[in-house]
């Protein structure tokens, strides 16, 4: 960059020129850093401004420079290559930064206050030209696209009179609201040696990110919408904040003090500056600042961090929770859970299932405005939410989970015993689980074994993948407490709606139609094999099987064996022990392996349908998006009759089949499934007392005529009628 600079010092270049030299020298290395650390961070401080770089204007939206207006600022100020300064002239605030999202924010600009903005630098005047339009017009906000207000007439509505909320985990619950609102955990602070090195490992944290909030936001555009999806774009702008870097990057270098620690602090300091606002509004972004902290120490630490233990047992109200949340929830304080966005088969619905804990998803904004300690009521078998229910309807809903509560200890008091018709057939009920907690949950609710094991979580909330020998140690924990039982580890199932920055799963288009499941596997055919090998290790003298999701073609079915037989080979080669005769199965999840069932009966050992992600593509909707979830309903005559197709081909075939979606653990559809001829159930734990209950009480004959009449109907709701009886 100096050598650079000053050949066009001696060529005769003005300041501007020579800089821009000077900077274009950065510019391998700030790609490489993609956005994280923008130019600006290497721009030097605020050159006084030229005769004519500054303009003066009116703000004239309604609420000022909110959130959304001022990322809207620092992304335009961003563009160009220019410094800019925001002062308040109103408010006699400023000057700052007008690249910061967070100087930019609480300057507090409201509705006709006098800004100036000031630009100095080669696009000084574009720079200029376009904030003028953005101011001017607005920032193209209609009167509709306002941030919430909390007035009288602007209450939240109950979810019932929307009709919006889903029934995510079944049961009733009362309590207080719990509002959950990350904080952020305490860290040590620890003197460190090479501050480069330190700075490293928090950009690449960083940048992992990034591509976390893009994917998220990505998501919440499907799921919620654009207007919503925007609070991302806050949250990357916050990320990227050049003062909050250099903040941060001054910390490491000058007290040499680990990357964790001068975030905390960092973050720390600018959500305190939002707190100590006037404006209730921008007050409440400080809860942005944390998230987006949290966000980067939990990808620094590899912990959670989060305390979601409420004073009293309550219900949990949140945005969406994520499993890292979830992980440590006591089911004695925490009632119920009610989120914003999510639908019954994303990955908080089944969580809350997991754990036992009534749930509604997809309640809609409103519920960002209750407050803790509000009576709340909800009925998450049939997606009802009450607010501040009145003493009447209290009583009610108290007598109606106590019989919730009744049934249940009714069905688990049988749930130890093998699952058996009334005409003697068995079935095997197995579980769905995610840990070694998971495996021994299982066990106390009466499962016979696992039969999905979603090892993504072992890979998820970190910045490298796990190594073959730590993923030895979490498979052979849950080995051990299934001995000789079924359990069957399915492979790598992320991409979609559980991304990974470091396979690079990027941002996609259409994520769930994109590079997901056996799809990434096969083109990272290390990480792949490197599971496999950990998954066989484990495999001598137990009943360990694998299978590969998302398949939709008999290639990837045999690439997929391909790199299990080379996995093998190095065993065999090393003298490792494993199960030679491990059984091998793929999970039905795409219309295409439906379609060609028959085909992929003849490679594998066992099928196991995937409902939930069968449904979404069956019926082409959203598994995660409230707007369609009525479509993305496994009970569509569609799902059924593609259920029906893949029972009919592996039973030809001679190889038996399973379901691990969540229509597993579904008491309403067991005698269907049992018609259609499914030979094993899995679900999460707490649902087994109540399917093994449902099994007890028919007969195959009944079941398969039950199934024989609801093949034959023509929606959803007509097979729900006739299941219901
Ligand atoms: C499914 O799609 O039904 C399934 C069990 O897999 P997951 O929910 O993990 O995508
Ligand atoms: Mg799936």
């Amino acid at each position: 960059g100096a050598l650079a600079a000053a050949v066009q010092a001696s060529a005769g270049g003005d300041a501007q020129q020579v800089m821009a030299e000077a900077r274009g020298a950065l510019a391998a290395k700030a790609s490489q850093l993609h956005a994280v650390v923008p130019d600006s961070l290497y721009t030097p401080a605020f050159q006084p401004a030229l005769a004519g770089q500054k303009i003066q204007l009116t703000v004239i939206n309604p609420l000022g420079l909110h959130a959304r207006p001022a990322a809207q600022f620092v992304t335009t100020a961003s563009r160009f290559d220019t410094a800019v300064r925001l002062t308040n002239l109103t408010s006699g605030k400023g000057p700052v930064n007008g690249q910061s999202i967070n100087q930019v924010t609480t300057l507090a600009v409201r509705q006709r206050h006098e800004i100036e903005i000031e630009a100095a630098g080669r696009q000084a005047a574009e720079a200029l030209a376009a904030l003028r339009e953005l101011v001017e017009s607005g920032f193209g906000e209609t009167e509709q696209q306002q941030p919430p207000k909390t007035t009288a007439d602007q209450r939240p509505t109950t979810s019932d009179e929307r009709g919006r909320a889903i029934a995510a985990s079944p049961g009733i619950a009362l309590g207080p609201a719990f509002i959950y609102r990350p904080t952020l955990p305490e860290v040590t602070v620890k003197t460190i040696d090479d501050p480069t090195a330190e700075w490293e490992r928090l950009t690449t944290a960083a940048q992992t990110a990034q591509q976390e909030l893009e994917i998220a936001r990505q998501n919440a555009v499907r799921q919620i919408g654009a207007y919503e999806a925007a609070i991302f774009d806050a949250h990357l702008l916050i990320l990227q904040d050049p003062d909050l870097l250099t903040a941060v990057r001054e910390q490491i270098f000058t007290e040499k003090i680990n990357a964790e620690a001068a975030w905390r602090q960092a973050i720390e300091t600018t959500a305190a500056s939002y707190r100590a606002l006037e404006d209730d509004y921008l007050q409440a972004r400080a809860a942005d600042v944390t998230d987006v902290g949290l966000r980067l120490l939990r990808l620094l630490t590899g912990k959670a961090g989060v305390s979601l233990t409420p004073p009293e047992p309550s219900i949990l109200v949140a945005h969406d929770l994520t499993p890292s949340d979830t992980a440590e929830l006591d089911p004695k304080l925490i009632l119920g859970i009610c989120t914003e966005i999510g639908g019954a088969t994303s990955h908080s619905a089944i969580l809350a299932r997991a754990l036992g804990i009534p749930a509604v998803v997809g309640a809609g904004p409103a519920i960002a405005q209750l407050k803790d300690g509000m009576r709340l009521a909800l009925d998450g078998s049939h997606g009802r939410l009450w607010l501040e229910p009145d003493d009447n309807q209290w009583a009610l809903l108290q007598t109606a989970r106590e019989e919730w509560l009744a049934a249940q200890a009714e069905a688990r008091a049988n749930s130890l015993q093998p699952a058996v018709t009334k005409d003697g057939r068995h079935f095997e009920v197995v579980a769905n689980v995610r840990s070694a907690a998971d495996a021994r949950a299982a066990l106390e609710n009466g499962a016979e074994g696992v039969g999905l094991l979603r090892t993504e979580f072992l890979y998820l909330e970190r910045t490298t993948a796990p190594s073959e020998d730590e993923q030895v140690a979490a498979y052979e924990a849950i080995a051990a407490i299934m001995g000789r039982r079924p359990l069957i580890i399915r492979t790598l199932d992320v991409g979609g709606d559980k991304p990974l920055a470091y396979l690079n799963t990027g941002a996609e288009d259409n994520p769930f139609l994109g590079w997901r499941g056996i799809r990434l596997c096969l083109d990272q055919p290390e990480i792949l094999k490197t599971q496999l090998r950990a998954i066989l290790r484990v495999s001598d003298g137990r009943q360990i099987k694998i299978m590969f999701p998302m398949i939709a073609t008999v290639d990837e079915t045999r690439a997929a064996k391909g790199i299990l037989a080379e996995a093998q080979a190095e065993l065999r080669t090393a003298g490792v022990p494993f199960d030679e005769e491990m059984e091998v199965g793929i999970m039905i999840e795409t219309p295409a392996a439906v379609l060609i069932a028959d085909l992929l009966a003849a490679e594998v050992d066992f099928f196991s349908i995937g409902s939930n992600d069968l449904t979404q593509y069956v019926m082409a909707a959203d598994r995660g998006n409230v707007r369609v979830a009525q479509l993305a309903d496994a009970y569509q005559p569609a799902v059924l009759r593609a259920m029906q197709l893949t029972i009919t081909a592996a039973r030809a075939a001679g190889i038996w089949v399973g379901l691990c979606g969540e229509l597993a653990g579904d008491p309403l559809a067991t005698p269907l499934l049992i018609g259609l001829g499914l030979d094993e159930f899995s679900m999460s734990a707490p649902m087994i007392a109540a399917v093994k209950q449902r099994i007890s009480q028919v007969t195959v004959s009944e079941a398969e005529q039950l199934a024989k009449t609801a093949l034959g109907l023509g929606t959803a709701g007509e097979v729900r009628q006739l299941l219901a009886g």
